[in-house]
């Protein structure tokens, strides 16, 4: 890090309302694309998925992100289990390679599952903001992720250390956007809303969860996506988290 950012992240003052700061997993801290293209890169050697036609990793990715993406938002509104999820977003992204092999979708979707959180990048200055954040504020977590893979991402990434609480949708019962896991982790957390703010990529799951349980909340949209949606803060980047907490 430059002397310059380094000064960023010191401009701090301890005038904030806020005291605890709610923070997601996925697509805020954990970098999904990269660590998914970097687990792709495993199962394509692992099952030579060259041989089956599929040539190109970005190609597949993009696909399964389309899948995984619908097959998310059934999942969060309990409509198909996780193993169901987890089994059909392979079948289906095989499926679109004309690969029509259930087995072979099974055993990527194992080795997804077990392969991915090992995987350990994070967003750029995530590291360097969360050590900001931890000086001034309470940290807690709250993920939508599969309870078991989310742990393990945790300590793969040496996360657990900034963390005070870690709420997971298995754990609580309910999934983002359902403000109770909101109230459950501001439970867990000893909290109250008024003094607690979410920072989250997705707006209809972090952000208006968060709103309609009384957080304010920082929308964090890395590529800069036009939208219509309502947040306290919008950011880019962790660098700039300083200067609105
Ligand atoms: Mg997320």
């Amino acid at each position: 890090m430059h002397e310059s950012q380094e000064g960023i992240f010191a401009m701090a003052d301890n005038s904030s309302k806020y005291k605890h700061i709610f923070i997601d997993l996925d697509k805020t801290i954990w970098d999904f694309e990269s660590n998914a293209l970097k687990t792709f890169e495993d199962i394509f050697k692992k099952h030579n998925l060259g041989a089956r036609g599929v040539n190109d990793l970005r190609t597949f990715l993009k696909v399964y992100t389309r899948h995984n993406n619908l097959l998310w938002s059934h999942y969060r509104k309990n409509e198909i289990k996780k193993e169901v999820l987890n089994f059909r977003r392979f079948e289906w992204t095989l499926r679109d390679f004309n690969i029509n092999d259930p087995i072979l979708a099974t055993h990527v979707a194992e080795d997804y599952v077990s392969l991915s959180p090992q995987k350990t990048i994070l967003y750029p200055y995530v590291i360097e903001g969360l050590n900001y954040l931890k000086q001034h504020y309470d940290l807690h977590m709250i993920t939508n992720g599969f309870e078991e893979v989310q742990q393990q991402k945790i300590d793969n990434c040496d996360l657990r250390k900034y963390f005070k609480t870690i709420t997971t949708s298995e754990e609580a019962g309910v999934k983002k956007p359902d403000r109770r896991i909101f109230d459950y982790a501001l439970k867990k957390a000893n909290a109250s809303a008024s003094v607690s703010i979410m920072i989250g990529d997705d707006l209809g799951v972090d952000i208006e969860g968060a709103g309609n349980a009384g957080m304010d909340q920082v929308f964090f949209n890395p590529e800069g996506i036009a939208h219509n949606g309502k947040c306290t803060y919008e950011i880019k980047s962790w660098m700039e988290i300083p200067q609105i907490i």
